[in-house]
């Protein structure tokens, strides 16, 4: 998507256009812009995809500025404002305050290009981030005699939930390759997190007595905690976390919807607070979120 603004064309995550802004680092957002030789976006942004030799000033005369999205380190809303009338672009927003202490602030805008990830339906209606942090520590707390397997993605996810096992359970947990590089950026950013990195001596120790490990979603699988029961001859779980838990089965022990998208409640109150007077998806189904806005 493109905006035109002050005779430049801006991309909206994406790399067409005279200059991009990139909202975040989540692939689907961030995709193709590597061709993308202009961008505008937060430094941690560009360090994670590792494009900080494409970050661009604001061009002289266009009226542009981020604001806090509150999804994962680094993401940003835009707002931009030309002559008299403004354009917000949402990228991923979480408007509840996370346990890294961020959230999104409300653009005030004519016009509103905006997420619906969970905007289809009113079903979704996440608890407080408090209530399901509790839920997953309590889940850890009574079964720890047990080896569990936390699956979550691995950008942004990933890194909130080592944080929560660090401040509510105490526990370094033990992450894969991959994870580890995201974690290491977010320390750069002064975002301490205790981990373990699968293939260290310190998590081979600790893999030999109990361990808990943040794995991507496809290792939080009944069958993968089976194989690893045998390998470690210790009884092991796995949990889902993620706000598809809300509607959707999973192979697993346990599922928590912790969300670092709005639900759609919060989406239908950051459009009201906004003043918007037009209204566009950029993904997901927002017809439900409109109907629900008709006098
Ligand atoms: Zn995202």
């Amino acid at each position: 998507m493109r905006l035109q603004c002050n005779g430049f064309a801006l991309g909206l995550d994406s790399p067409e256009g005279d200059f991009s802004f990139l909202s975040h680092a989540h692939k689907d957002h961030s995709a193709g812009m590597g061709r993308q030789k202009k961008i505008i976006a937060s430094e941690e942004t560009l360090a994670i995809v590792g494009l900080e030799k494409s970050a661009c000033a604001i061009p002289d005369g266009v009226n542009l500025k981020m604001l806090d999205a509150g999804h994962m380190l680094g993401s940003r809303q835009l707002v931009l404002e030309e002559d008299g009338r403004k354009t917000a672009y949402s990228g991923d927003i979480s408007l509840k305050e996370n346990v890294f202490g961020h959230k999104a602030e409300i653009p005030q805008c004519d016009r509103l290009i905006m997420e619906a990830t969970y905007g289809s339906d009113p079903v979704y209606k996440f608890p407080g981030y408090e209530q399901t942090y509790e839920q997953i520590s309590s889940f850890i707390r009574s079964n720890d005699s047990s080896n569990i397997l936390l699956g979550c993605y691995e950008l942004g996810k990933a890194q909130e939930m080592v944080r929560i096992l660090n401040e509510r359970c105490g526990i370094a947990p033990v992450v894969n390759e991959s994870t580890e590089e995201i974690c290491r950026v977010y320390g750069r950013f002064g975002v301490k997190l205790d981990r373990l990195v699968i293939g260290s001596e310190e998590a081979e120790e600790v893999m030999n007595r109990r361990f808990v490990a943040v794995v991507p979603m496809r290792h939080a699988k009944r069958y993968f905690a089976r194989r690893l029961a045998d390998a470690f001859g210790k009884k092991t779980l796995c949990a889902a976390i993620t706000g598809w838990a809300l509607t959707m089965r999973f192979d697993a022990d346990a599922a928590f919807p912790l969300s670092d998208h709005a639900d759609f409640h919060e989406l239908r109150e950051y459009i009201i607070q906004s003043g918007a007077k037009e209204v566009e998806f950029f993904c997901g189904d927002g017809r439900r979120l409109l109907e629900s806005l008709r006098p």
